[in-house]
């Protein structure tokens, strides 16, 4: 999945310190020491790309009164739920999050922790990815306008913008890695126009540019939102965006679904990239993001999970299925092809999180992210064409994921935590949460 989409049969991977250091025949010989993993009856891709995720969500997944609401309803009945979280649920509920996105052959995340009730803090989210081993952008949200100030978040839930501001350069300033192959880096991302001011989402695109890191968000998810700009700020999201320093290529923004054919153009004159969430997109009947267009247009498209709490699966290769069909239902079988909803899966998630020089395509000299697809099973069996099988058939599971050489996932299971009793801790933190 290079930028050609070359795709080679029988070769063979060599990794060494964390890179792909070499491609094609002839296997390693006979070097002593050396693993030698055999892939015969797999495709090996490379691991995906997540871009938008809430990992704080996955223990509020399924919640009866959030199951059939729209956007702002949806938030409104969780709001108070994930008030009462606590730095332990935050940090077993990331580590939920990104052992299923592992298992669905995702080798790097990108999270927004846009809320920090009773002592939270980025670095729990940090620290949860580190016990798994993926890869991780996380993202130091926010929220500043409450109920009392006419956003939509209760005003327990909010933050003074003085203290963001502080946190975000702590957490830049503790955490981001710039260097190649880097296992963390830090975003800024104030959680959405309704739930933060215009002074935040200047200040948050200004120290950004200081800082010399990513910025994210959400932008026009659904009509709801579209009609609160209008009425709020007197113009449509992409003008917001525009006006407050929210575009360029280091900034990448949640879902757009109402994006017009505008607000597209100036994305791709741009070069801002946008995060696709097609389940999130369907479960809250937000509506069919115009990808196809976004596409055409040269816009850097990846994919995201979203939060559990909306999706509420967390896997990874499914959004790239979904991706492709949503496309299809609007306009036609031939509007999207499977191998390229495997490519926003991996090239076009590395592109917006700035990693495309490192991650996203088999290539020598990349960082050693690999997914390793058993399509011999079931799952594939009577399948022509295994690439494509990976998305027109399934589901599957990943057999083997490495990230910088390292396995995450050997023979379906994950190498780096025990997923039963993981999901037991999860249980009985939900069952706090429910009380
Ligand atoms: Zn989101």
């Amino acid at each position: 999945m290079d930028a050609e989409r070359t795709e080679l049969a029988g070769a063979d991977i060599l990794v060494e310190d964390g890179r792909i250091a070499a491609l094609g025949g002839g296997g390693p010989g006979d070097r002593a020491g050396w693993e030698s993993i055999d892939a015969a009856g797999c495709v090996v891709t490379p691991a995906l790309v997540n871009t938008h995720h809430h990992l704080f969500q996955t223990l509020t997944r399924a919640v009866p009164a959030c199951q059939d609401a729209l956007l702002f309803a949806w938030l409104g009945a969780l709001y108070p739920v994930w008030a009462r979280m606590r730095p332990e649920d935050i940090f077993v509920s990331a580590q939920l999050g990104l052992a299923e996105l592992a298992l669905s052959g995702c080798g790097t995340s990108a999270d927004h922790l846009y809320l920090y009730p009773d002592g939270v803090r980025l670095e729990d989210t940090i620290e949860a990815a580190a016990t798994i081993g993926l890869r991780f952008h996380a993202t130091r949200g926010a929220m500043s306008v409450g109920e009392s100030a006419g956003g939509l978040p209760p005003d327990r839930l909010v933050e003074r913008e003085a203290d963001i501001i502080e946190d975000c350069i702590r957490v830049v300033d503790a955490f981001h890695d710039r260097s190649d192959g880097a296992m963390v880096r830090v975003g800024i991302a104030p959680c959405s126009p309704f739930s933060v001011s215009r002074e935040l989402m200047r200040d948050a695109a200004l120290l950004a540019g200081d800082k010399e890191v990513r910025l994210h968000t959400h932008l026009a998810e659904n009509a709801e939102d579209v009609a609160f700009s209008l009425e709020t700020f007197g113009c449509r999201p992409g003008d917001y965006a525009e006006s407050l320093g929210w575009v360029g290529d280091h900034v990448w923004h949640a879902h757009c679904v109402e994006l017009d054919a505008r607000e597209i153009a100036l994305f791709a004159r741009t070069g801002t990239g946008v995060a696709h969430c097609p389940s999130s997109n369907c479960r809250l009947g937000s509506g069919v993001a115009p990808l196809r267009a976004m596409r055409d247009a040269g816009i850097a498209v990846g994919l995201g999970v979203d939060g559990s709490a909306s999706n509420d699966s967390g896997s990874l290769l499914p959004e790239a299925r979904q991706a492709m069909l949503m496309q299809r239902a609007r306009l036609g079988a031939d509007a999207m092809g499977a191998r390229e909803a495997l490519e926003i899966a991996t090239l076009g998630g590395a592109r917006i999180l700035g990693r495309a020089g490192e991650i996203g395509s088999i290539e020598v000299g990349k960082r050693a992210d690999l997914a390793i697809w058993d399509v011999s099973g079931l799952a594939a069996a009577g399948a022509w064409d295994p690439v494509a099988a990976l998305v027109l058939c399934g589901p599957f599971t990943v057999r083997d994921l490495f990230v910088e050489g390292r396995p995450v996932v050997r023979d379906g299971r994950l190498t780096t935590v025990d997923p039963v009793a993981l999901a037991e801790t999860a249980r009985r933190r939900v069952a706090r949460l429910a009380s």
